[in-house]
């Protein structure tokens, strides 16, 4: 099977893949950064089924519809808040990844894209993120996911740059 991991410099609700990733919050009713772009994006119908999921635990993830996105589903993934590096960030960061892959494996998806998780509000710094969302993503590549491309949207050129090196370091 092939697989291809990318960078893409842009807006990651005009990506017509068939799962867009969010940054959630635990919550799962929206916020801010790229949970409040993605909602504006989607549509009221977003929200009403996010209502019905009961919240996300960090590092956890779950799926809803895109409604009125290009993609075909949303996932869902609260990622961890920087408190330091001693709060088990980068091991909940990986699993953001982990999860995200796994729900989109199940639900038959070949293309997924993800946004920068906990490099915004959340302030993990950027350049620990990225080589750690590429290595995950390339693991779960590695170990036979059905999903055959990964996009990580950058939402500005540094964002960009450090999965460029990232990807181009491991
Ligand atoms: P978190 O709370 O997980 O840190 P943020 O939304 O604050 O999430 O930021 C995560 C990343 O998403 C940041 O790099 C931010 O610049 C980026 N971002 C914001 N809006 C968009 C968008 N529309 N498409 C892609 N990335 C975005």
């Amino acid at each position: 099977m092939s697989c291809l991991i990318d960078t893409l410099l842009g807006d990651i609700t005009r990506v017509a893949a068939d799962a867009i990733v969010n940054a959630a919050n635990c919550s799962l009713l929206g916020g801010g950064g790229v949970d409040g772009a993605i909602h504006a994006a989607a549509g009221p119908g977003l929200l009403a089924e996010c209502r019905t999921l009961n919240g996300c635990e960090t590092g956890q993830a779950k799926l809803t519809r895109g409604y009125d996105l290009p993609a075909r589903y949303v996932i869902h993934t609260p990622g961890p808040i920087w408190r330091g590096g001693v709060c088990r960030e980068a091991e909940l960061l990986a699993s953001c990844y982990r999860s995200c892959m796994a729900l989109a494996g199940r639900y038959g998806c070949k293309s997924v894209a993800f946004p920068s998780i906990s490099t915004g509000v959340y302030r993990f710094p950027l350049e620990q993120a990225a080589p750690i969302a590429v290595a995950t993503v390339r693991d779960c590549l590695a170990a036979g996911s059905c999903v055959e491309h990964v996009t990580f949207v950058c939402f500005s050129q540094p964002v960009k740059d450090a999965y460029d090196r990232a990807l181009g370091a491991c």
